[in-house]
């Protein structure tokens, strides 16, 4: 049975999961804004949690753990890379590592771009993948510590997941990502579409968190820098790939 997952909104706009496993009555915790809203929706559901799955340093992912890990002791799993500025860890993995909850597996990506150690989590019998800052709902993080070329290896395996894959990013950005979005993409009716969608759910203040890999496979600019309509509205036709998103993630800093 695939994992239960809810969205919890957390601070101004981040967002946490908590992936329930129904056979083991095993939960993770992904990602640890803060602990009001992640414990008020495990009281919620009557669920124990067993682990916490990090994807990375920042303090608006992290912060929250002691006070949830004080209410439910719970197996801290994070990236071994960043073992030295995460909070402390019961189990240090890296990429192709395993994690399990329950009867599901996880498979650790090394997703670095955002920051380096930056990692997702990819449950394929669940379809899902917590991706946080790295792939992101039309958009993707910042490159605070890697670098472009690095982070376009880190969409370019995102991307070759299966289509219909849930994708779990780390915050609410979507509507200002379709502002942008629309500059370098713009006959795109796809990106027309979701980016109406996206206005329509934010006034009755929806999540537009998670997406699905097949959407942003259409719409995400940032993954779409092979496309000649892409390339041609930033005036590199023909260009490497990862050079256009290079260029696409620069101008999206300066937007
Ligand atoms: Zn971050
Ligand atoms: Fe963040």
């Amino acid at each position: 049975m695939p994992l239960e997952i809810l969205t919890i909104p957390c601070l101004s706009d981040n967002y946490a999961f908590l992936a329930h496993d129904a056979a083991s009555s095993e939960t993770a915790l992904i990602d640890v804004p803060e602990a009001a809203p992640i414990l008020a929706a495990l009281q919620d559901r009557g669920w124990r949690l067993s682990h916490v799955l990090l994807t990375h340093h920042h303090a608006d992912h992290t912060q929250g753990l002691n006070a949830v890990l004080q209410q439910h002791p719970a197996t801290v799993i994070g990236a071994a890379a960043d073992a030295h500025r995460l909070p402390s860890l019961d189990v240090a993995v890296a990429d192709g590592d395993d994690v399990r909850i329950g009867t599901q597996t996880g498979h650790v990506m090394d997703v670095s771009g955002h920051t380096v150690g930056h990692i997702a989590f990819h449950f394929p019998e669940s379809r899902a993948v917590f991706t946080a800052d790295s792939l992101m709902a039309l958009g993707c993080g910042r490159l605070f510590e890697g670098s472009a070329a690095q982070m376009w290896e880190s969409l370019s395996r995102l991307a070759a997941l299966p289509a219909d894959t849930v994708v779990y990013s780390g915050h609410e950005y979507t509507q200002a990502n379709g502002a942008f979005a629309v500059t370098v993409d713009p006959d795109n009716p796809d990106l027309a579409a979701r980016v109406r969608d996206i206005a329509q759910k934010r006034e009755q203040g929806l999540a537009t968190v998670p997406s699905t890999l097949e959407l942003e496979l259409a719409t995400n600019p940032f993954l779409r820098a092979a496309e000649p309509r892409v390339q041609a509205a930033v005036g590199m036709v023909g260009a490497e790939p990862a050079l256009v998103f290079a260029e696409i993630r620069a101008r999206k800093d300066s937007f």
